[in-house]
């Protein structure tokens, strides 16, 4: 989008030239007409727009691991252990 205003602008600026009789106006016109030709030219397409920011409150909370209680000293002790980490005994 944005390099079509360029080209919009070089064309104007090549109208202008075509019916100005002032030097100094066409040599800034031909300064204008090859800058924005050459914009028009070389510029990248512009970027894709960020991502929205609720984009990352959609995520899942991270599943909570499943714990057991020992049955030894009463502390949280992740499901798939079979030794209390707290007291060494077998939960
Ligand atoms: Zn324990």
């Amino acid at each position: 989008m944005l390099r079509y205003s360029f080209v919009v602008i070089s064309i104007i600026s090549a109208l202008n030239f075509l019916l100005t009789d002032e030097l100094f106006v066409q040599a800034l016109l031909i300064i204008c007409l090859v800058a924005s030709l050459g914009i028009a030219t070389i510029w990248p397409e512009p970027l894709p727009p960020p991502p929205s920011m609720d984009l990352w409150s959609e995520a899942p909370d991270e599943k909570e691991r499943e714990m057991k209680v020992c049955s030894n000293c009463g502390k949280a002790v992740d499901q798939k252990w079979s030794m209390c980490p707290y007291c060494s005994k077998k939960v």
